[in-house]
């Protein structure tokens, strides 16, 4: 099975824990604090780990990272290709979480900012099909260097456009499938938010994105896959109890990457997503509930 390589981002998690989210002026006292490994290209690599895939990693950390880096290497992930960034702190992201799972989260991209061009490895797909996942957290230079590569080197691209900004539409062209969610999609056609699966599903019939395929993530009303020549097919979610959405779309990423890198077709790759990433939401902060390969298929039934 061919490795994947996730391109992105790695930040140290401060989850807060309250009542209710502080209005603009209050201060709240939390219930309860978490600290952990997170950043969405770290949350994507450990999503596929759980699975069982081989996941190395590319990306600058601060030189305060090394219990960061461990936890890495301890879920599996291979962290030769993370470069340190001794002039900067490691990425921080300060998430605050409500009593209904609803969040707040702030960042400070620190050493995400600095990763470069000159970074990327040379060959970011080593074999063909080999899964390269990237997303917003880092410049829009990387993404759109990491992404070209990739696909100029055969590999199947996964862009996760998070955080929400327009793609350039070379950029999108070389997209083997795009995972925005609602509001992503919204920002990349330059359009209002859809509301649920059928306004997603009007939008992309509407707009014709140059990407191959489209996976658009809807919360709790499960994904829409797109593709083309094709009605777009609507995956609905299992009821679960939310605890925490934080990385939610992460693990979704991170097992469809996972899926494709195993020679799963798409819906196939998003149906096992939609599953992944609602067990994922039942627990709190945004890896611990991330399912391994047994708990995925034991919750199958
Ligand atoms: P993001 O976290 O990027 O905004 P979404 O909110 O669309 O992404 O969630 C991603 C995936 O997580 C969904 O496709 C779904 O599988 C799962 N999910 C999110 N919220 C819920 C929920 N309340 N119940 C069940 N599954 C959920």
């Amino acid at each position: 099975m061919p490795p994947i390589t996730v391109v992105g981002s790695i930040n140290r998690d401060l989850v807060l824990t309250v009542e209710d989210l502080p209005r603009p002026g209050e201060t709240v006292l939390a219930r309860g604090f978490v600290e952990g490994v997170g950043g969405k290209g770290a949350n994507q690599a450990v999503a596929a780990a759980r699975l069982g895939s081989r996941v190395r990693m590319v990306a600058r950390v601060g030189p305060d990272a090394d219990a960061i880096l461990r936890a890495l290497a301890a879920e599996g992930v291979d962290v030769g290709a993370v470069r340190p960034a001794p002039e900067s702190t490691t990425g921080i992201a300060s998430v605050v979480v409500d009593r209904a799972g609803e969040n707040t989260i702030v960042v400070n991209p620190g050493a995400n900012a600095e990763l470069s061009v000159a970074d990327l490895p040379q060959r970011l797909a080593r074999s063909a099909g080999e899964v390269v996942l990237v997303q917003h957290e880092i410049s829009a230079e990387v993404v759109a260097a990491a992404v070209l590569r990739a696909r100029e080197q055969g590999g199947t691209v996964v862009l996760n456009p998070a955080p929400a900004r327009p793609v350039a539409p070379e950029v999108l062209a070389a997209v083997d499938v795009l995972v925005p969610n609602l509001g992503e999609l919204a920002t990349l056609l330059g359009a209002e938010p859809p509301a649920g699966p059928d306004g997603a599903r009007e939008l992309l019939e509407l707009a014709a994105l140059p990407c191959r395929a489209v996976v658009v993530t809807l919360g709790a009303d499960g994904a829409l896959v797109k593709q083309p020549g094709r009605p777009a097919v609507h995956l609905p979610a299992p009821v679960v109890d939310a605890v925490d959405t934080v990385g939610a779309g992460d693990t979704f990423c991170g097992a469809l990457a996972d899926s494709l890198a195993r020679g799963a077709d798409l819906l196939a790759a998003a149906e096992r997503a939609v599953r992944a990433a609602s067990l994922a939401v039942t627990g709190l902060g945004a890896q611990s509930a991330m399912p391994s390969a047994a708990q995925l298929d034991a919750a199958a039934g």
